[in-house]
């Protein structure tokens, strides 16, 4: 299987290769040039496995120069009882007949970061040794809370790899920090940055595109790279949980084999819910993709009207991680729906840039109609839902808790009845104080404190990496200005 850009078909590399790259050069996302079909018998034989073969083999279908054992030993690696507090791994909890919760968030940072990045450092450091390269990759992270701690717990101690994550000094919560600036790993680094997450993530950007830079780190036996979600080893560890999802529900009697389901997916970036899009492309039986979103409503509006505009507020919520306004991954969909139509992608993504919009062709617009449904809600939504599922036995974090309210408003606007998945994509143990108020208790403090008042109101396990945080020793105290973040890369990798 090769695979080339969304902006340049004629582009032809190897799976290492394109996992190596992060992001192609003409700007476009490496995309597999073809969707590998699953059948019935391929889902049969998946029905009885444990998650670590699903993986192996799903991934298999895409990653044709990595061996299936060696992807196997992988997913022992990512997905084993050391890292995961489930032998499930992505266990699917019923709450009625007709509804179920992917739980996503049973990995070491208790987020849905891990799912991929348990797996892509992995498969990095493999496309390192398969490409005959000598240097040692530095992983360069922005992070405005869960993708820095989820990439350095996947990079800490992969061979030829070093992971460097900036945050936003005063941007993460106090459960966010505690867990970067304890990280352990001889290979990674943190540093505050004094601003936001958009100053932290601009430097970020400018160091990547800074040749003397790359020259200096080059001499030094280093080349720079991105654990971002634009990379297509991040995406591809996430289809393994829908068609999981799928089996799981098949072999506990709860959906006959061939019989759709819905997924219904929070989003920010348009990671997940595009994972789930190309499984069902490779052919399990989905209906309707429910992108559900928070007060930044820009794909809901997308989706309803076919055009993308990101002129408009940005809000800050209490799901922070869906806190987003250019979904990178909506390229890649465009891509498929276009009929792999380069030239009309870069059309897109160029007025995109230019007037911070664009509209899609009419096909396009008809199949986005009907793969995906739309719909976004604000916060008092997202803390009654957290309230509603609470009263049923069920507590749940602010961004499942978005996806959980636009599932209801789906069904009421549809009467669609279709057995639904929601994807519940983080702890409530992450967000502990807006998870507390919405259960009608009063936050008592406003750090790692948080963890044991939640625990003694709900009687719902501490995940227990979070628990230790508090016996913690804080490792990294390192703070610099904008201008300051190349020397602090300089002098990590000295
Ligand atoms: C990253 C994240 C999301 C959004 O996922 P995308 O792939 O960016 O759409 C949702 N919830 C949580 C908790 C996240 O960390």
């Amino acid at each position: 299987m090769k695979y080339y850009s969304t902006r340049d078909k004629y582009l032809r590399m190897d799976s290492a290769e394109a996992v190596k790259m992060g992001l192609s050069r003409d700007g476009g996302l490496l995309t597999p040039e073809a969707i590998p079909q699953i059948d019935r018998a391929f889902l049969e034989s998946l029905v009885n496995q444990r998650y670590q073969t699903r993986a192996a083999r799903v991934m298999g279908l895409y990653l044709t120069d990595y061996t299936e054992e060696e992807l196997l030993t992988f997913a022992e690696n990512a997905y084993g009882p050391d890292k995961f507090d489930t032998e499930a791994v992505a266990p699917v909890r019923t709450l009625d007949g007709a509804t179920h919760c992917l739980e996503l968030w049973h990995g070491p940072t208790s987020a849905f970061k891990d799912m991929a990045l348990q797996m892509l450092p992995q498969l990095l450091s493999a496309a390192l040794r398969k490409t005959g390269e000598g240097k040692t990759a530095c992983i360069l992270v922005a992070t405005s809370g869960d993708t820095g701690k989820a990439a350095m717990e996947g990079f800490a101690g992969v061979p030829q790899t070093k992971i460097m994550v900036f945050y936003p000094k005063d941007g993460v919560s106090k459960v966010q920090e505690a867990q970067m600036v304890t990280q352990e790993g001889e290979n990674v680094g943190v540093c505050a940055v004094a601003g936001n997450f958009d100053d932290a993530q601009a430097g970020v950007k400018r160091i990547f595109s800074d040749s003397a830079m790359r020259e200096t780190l080059a001499g030094r036996g280093y080349f720079l790279s991105s654990a971002n979600s634009i990379n297509w080893g991040r995406i591809l560890p996430q289809v393994v949980y829908y068609i999981s999802a799928y089996c799981d529900l098949v072999r506990d009697g709860k959906l006959d084999m061939g019989e759709r389901v819905n997924f219904c997916v929070p989003t920010g970036n348009f990671g997940d819910i595009l994972a789930a899009y190309y499984a069902k492309r490779m052919g399990l039986p989905v209906g309707k993709l429910i992108c559900a979103s928070n007060r930044n409503d820009v794909l809901t509006d997308f989706l309803r009207t076919g055009v993308y505009d990101r002129n408009r507020p940005f809000h800050t919520t209490m799901s922070p991680s869906m806190d987003i306004l250019v979904s990178s991954n909506l390229e890649r969909l465009l891509f498929d729906l276009s009929g792999e139509n380069d030239e009309e992608v870069r059309g897109y993504m160029e007025a995109l840039s230019r007037d911070g919009q664009y509209q899609v062709s009419g096909q396009i617009k008809a199949a986005l109609k009907e793969e995906f449904w739309g719909g976004f809600c604000g916060e008092e939504e997202t803390t009654a839902a957290i309230a509603e599922n609470y009263k049923k036995g069920y507590l749940i974090d602010t961004h499942t808790a978005v996806a959980a309210s636009v599932m209801e408003q789906y069904r009421r606007e549809t009467g669609d009845q279709t057995v639904t998945v929601f994807v519940s994509t983080a702890s409530p143990y992450k967000f502990c104080n807006h998870v507390l108020t919405a259960i009608g208790e009063a936050p008592a403090g406003d750090g790692v404190e948080l963890l044991d008042q939640l625990n003694a109101a709900t009687g719902v396990t501490v995940p227990r990496r979070l628990a230790a945080l508090k016996g913690k020793q804080r490792r990294f105290d390192l703070t610099c200005e904008k201008a300051g973040m190349d020397d602090v890369v300089l002098e990590f990798l000295k």
